[in-house]
């Protein structure tokens, strides 16, 4: 085969793993001998707290990708750098005397200032810079609407993805053939991988969680889901059941394939099977946000509908003392709680729950949602901008296709249907747990000598209601319909003008 370049440089990011890759399927082709990075970006990892799970999810992923690499071709292996990316990438690519770098898409705002960066400094060097779409089965504006502008509806859009989604958009990138252009790591490179210590981290309970890690954790967790899948649309909405697949980390580090994930079901879904039908709507909802954050970047700082940037949250002391107690799960609310504790403790939330705190935050406690969603973006494994903003847009009604803003989740009403038996409030609180279920999703309905029997006092050993929950909703509606008022959408678009 007559290679474009006789060297290269893959540069790895959110899509750790040696099969199935886009850009390191392009770049193998293209190149005579290809090396592979990764950077342990200061410019991100700076701004981490120092015990994150996220950051030894990493390392166990680079840990296996370096394996795969050097299984593909005995002398290759991952090269690394600790330092700016933006800095180190043009250097490495200088250094190994490159004539391009590949890289995968990334849409995120900073993703894309780096890449422009990084661009621009190879350029200089006379290297290009080669990217794919890998992270997504349809990105940026390969699907519009027949007006020619991006899909802000969700179900449209998704009747467009399942259109246009065939063979050739879910077939995998043979990656392996090619591996033959894998270039030996040069003597100087010959050094392991980081440890957590290293980068200035220390340990996290990551390991304590028993979360199957890197692409063959991926691969274990596919394998059960696949198995339960056709049970999904029945049990995902239940906490204390397995109902999802838990692969959202693994799909936001690319430990996974989205196209193998999405073909997976999508086969079955063709077969009519409801629970795989259900599950690939989930991956659509992905892909729908990311090209919403790519089109409409101003959602990562304001709302995605400009009238409801009039809308007035709570501020001061009393803002702040209850965003520290939804933060701690020290509401009141026991499902509210318990799901705060289970993403305190595990850094994972189930879906249903994501949805019922950030409505909590946003409509009973009034708070800005953007102060929910950075406590989740600090605290999730799968923290992903696109996902997460579209998420608490979502539930504040703020987003494009948002819930409307007077369907107002009732956190007593939701744990009665989703946790019937109280078995999830009871794994994450488990001071609660000798309360019987009725009781249990209200304890301050509990009769003094229910709550004895059970051993609790509350406002001891559980808070009262921070809110009460008919006021919460008064005060709520009230906020948005303001919001809504002509004179208030006037004050955004003239503070907007400014
Ligand atoms: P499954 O039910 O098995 O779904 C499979 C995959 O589909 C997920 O892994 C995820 O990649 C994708 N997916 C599912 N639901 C959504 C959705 N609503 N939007 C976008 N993608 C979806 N998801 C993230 O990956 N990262 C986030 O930071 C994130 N923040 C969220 C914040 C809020 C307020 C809400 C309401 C949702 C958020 N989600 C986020 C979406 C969803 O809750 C998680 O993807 C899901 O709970 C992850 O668990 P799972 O892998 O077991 O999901």
């Amino acid at each position: 085969m007559d290679r474009k370049y006789a060297t290269g440089l893959m540069w790895f990011r959110r899509d750790l793993r040696a099969f199935d890759n886009a850009a390191l399927y392009h770049a193998l082709r293209a190149c005579r001998q290809l090396h592979c990075v990764f950077v342990l970006d200061t410019d991100i990892l700076a701004a981490l707290p120092r015990v994150d799970r996220r950051v030894e999810f990493i390392l166990a992923a680079l840990g296996e990708l370096d394996a795969a690499l050097r299984r593909l071709a005995p002398d290759a292996g991952l090269l690394w750098r600790l330092g700016s990316a933006r800095e180190e990438v043009p250097a490495l690519a200088r250094q190994l005397h490159t004539q391009a770098v590949f890289a995968n898409h990334d849409d995120e705002p900073f993703a894309l200032a780096r890449d422009a960066r990084v661009r621009g400094a190879l350029a200089g060097l006379g290297i290009a810079l080669v990217t794919s779409k890998d992270q997504a089965v349809f990105e940026r504006d390969e699907l519009m609407t027949q007006a020619g502008q991006p899909y802000t509806v969700f179900t449209p859009y998704k009747a467009a993805w399942l259109k246009k989604a065939d063979g050739f958009y879910l077939s995998s990138y043979p990656v392996a053939r090619h591996a033959g252009s894998l270039a030996p790591r040069p003597d100087a490179e010959q050094r392991p991988l980081p440890g957590l210590a290293d980068i200035g981290f220390a340990p996290s309970n990551l390991s304590a969680l028993r979360m199957p890690l890197g692409a063959s954790g991926g691969q274990q967790l596919f394998e059960e889901f696949f198995d339960r899948m056709d049970q999904y649309h029945l049990a995902r909405d239940y906490p204390a059941l397995k109902g999802p697949s838990y692969l959202s980390a693994h799909l936001r580090f690319g430990t996974v394939s989205i196209r193998q994930l999405a073909s997976g079901a999508h086969r079955l879904a063709l077969q009519g099977m409801a629970g795989p039908a259900a599950w690939l709507a989930e991956l659509v909802w992905r892909d729908f946000f990311m090209q919403i954050l790519a089109h409409f970047p101003h959602v990562a700082d304001r709302a995605f509908r400009p009238e409801c940037d009039a809308i007035r949250w709570e501020r001061g002391k009393r803002a702040r003392a209850l965003f520290a107690a939804w933060c701690a799960g020290r509401t009141g609310y026991p499902l509210v709680d318990a799901a705060m504790a289970q993403l305190n403790q595990t850094g994972y939330m189930h879906n249903r729950l994501r949805m019922l705190t950030a409505s909590f935050l946003a409509k009973q406690l009034g708070l800005d949602w953007r102060w929910g969603e950075r406590y989740f973006a600090e605290k999730l494994n799968d923290f992903d901008l696109a996902a997460n903003n579209g998420g608490w847009q979502w539930a504040a009604s703020t987003g494009c296709d948002a819930q409307p803003y007077f369907r107002i989740f009732n956190p007593v009403a939701q744990s009665q249907r989703f946790d019937a038996e109280g078995r999830f409030i009871r794994r994450y609180l488990p001071r609660l747990a000798r309360l019987p279920a009725p009781l249990l999703h209200a304890p301050w309905t509990a009769r003094p000598a229910d709550l004895t029997a059970a051993g609790i006092v509350l406002g001891r050993d559980y808070p009262l209601p921070l809110v009460d929950l008919a006021q919460a909703r008064e005060r709520a509606l009230a906020r948005y319909a303001a919001a809504r008022r002509p004179v208030a959408r006037g004050k955004v678009a003239a503070r907007r003008r400014r």
